[in-house]
C-alpha cells in the first residue's frame, strides 16, 4: 500500500468576484517532502496557502490534511491540528523584542499578553534562544522586531514558525525582497527544516534556483500547469511560454497590480 499523502486538494475552486483564483485545482503531497509552488504574480499562491489555512473558504472542493477535510474548521482549529503558516509580508509584532516574538511562536497567537508578561521556563528560555540561532538573530534577541531589517523580519517569521513546530510548514515568498545572499540563507535554513517538517515554499520566480533540490509545482492561473523536477519544468514548453510570456507584457501587467 501507497503511504498516504499529509495533504490533497481536489477539484478546489475560489471565485473573487467572478473571477477565479483558484481554479478546479489538484494536488498531493507527501509527508515529509519540501515542495515549491511558483507561479507568477497573480498565479494563486497565497489564495491556495490561504485556503488551506482557512483563512479563506473553496467555492468547491476539498482539501485534506491526514485525511481530515480542513475546509470547514476555524483557522485556530487547523493551526492546531498542525498546520504553520508564514504570510507572504512578514507579520512579526513590531512593538515586542525578536525574543518575545518567538514566545509567541512558542505559545501560540492566543493569549498573546500571557505569553509576553507570564513566566518563561527555563525549557523554553533554552527553546527561544535555539531558534534564535537556528535562524542567525541570536546577538538581536532585544530589539525591537520594527527595527529589524526586512530579511531578518522574515527569518524571524520563519524562526516564530519553528517555534510554533507544525507537521506542515506553509512558507509564503520567504525571498521576497530580499538580496542574493539573504535568499541563499534562507535557503539554507529551508533545508535544515525539511525532514523535521513537511514544507511548502512559494516563490513567484525560481530564486532558490537549484539549492532546494525539491519537487516544483507550477500554478498558473490557479492551477497546476505541471509537476516536476526542476529540470524538468524548466525545459516544458508550457513553462516557458507562460514565463517568457508573461515577461513580454509586463507592462501591462505592472499596470494591473
Ligand atoms: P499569488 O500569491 O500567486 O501572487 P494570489 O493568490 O495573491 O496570487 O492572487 C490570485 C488572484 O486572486 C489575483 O488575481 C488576486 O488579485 C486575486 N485575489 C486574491 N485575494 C483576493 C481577495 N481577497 N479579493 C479579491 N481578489 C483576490
Ligand atoms: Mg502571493
Amino acid at each position: 500500500m501507497n503511504k498516504p499523502f499529509i495533504l490533497t486538494a481536489e477539484g478546489v475552486t475560489k471565485s473573487f468576484d467572478g473571477f477565479k483564483a483558484i481554479n478546479d485545482l489538484n494536488f498531493y503531497l507527501d509527508e515529509g517532502e519540501l515542495r515549491t509552488i511558483i507561479g507568477p504574480n497573480g498565479a494563486g499562491k497565497s489564495t491556495f496557502l490561504d485556503l488551506i489555512t482557512g483563512r479563506t473558504r473553496p467555492d468547491e472542493g476539498q482539501i485534506e490534511f491526514k485525511d481530515t477535510p480542513v475546509t470547514k474548521k476555524s483557522e485556530y482549529q487547523i493551526y492546531r491540528m498542525g498546520i504553520g503558516r508564514k504570510f507572504q509580508t512578514p507579520s512579526v509584532y513590531s512593538d515586542h523584542t525578536v525574543y518575545e516574538n518567538i514566545l509567541l511562536g512558542l505559545k501560540g497567537s492566543r493569549g498573546v499578553w500571557s505569553a509576553i508578561f507570564g513566566k518563561v521556563t527555563p525549557a523554553q528560555n533554552e527553546r527561544i534562544f535555539q531558534v534564535l540561532e537556528t535562524i542567525n538573530l541570536k546577538d538581536k534577541a532585544q530589539v525591537r522586531a520594527g527595527a529589524l531589517a526586512h530579511g531578518q523580519k522574515q527569518w524571524l517569521e520563519i524562526g516564530m514558525l519553528i517555534a510554533q513546530d507544525p507537521e506542515l510548514m506553509l512558507v509564503d515568498e520567504p525571498a521576497a525582497g530580499m538580496t542574493d545572499e539573504e535568499t541563499a540563507r534562507t535557503g539554507e535554513l529551508l533545508l535544515s527544516l525539511a525532514g523535521k517538517h513537511t514544507i511548502i515554499v512559494s516563490e513567484h520566480e525560481m530564486v532558490f534556483g537549484r539549492q532546494l533540490a525539491s519537487k516544483v509545482t507550477v500554478l498558473h492561473q490557479g492551477s497546476v500547469l505541471c509537476e516536476g523536477s526542476l529540470d524538468e519544468i524548466q525545459n516544458d514548453e508550457r513553462v516557458i511560454e507562460v514565463y517568457l510570456g508573461r515577461k513580454k507584457k509586463h507592462e501591462a501587467i505592472h499596470a494591473e497590480h
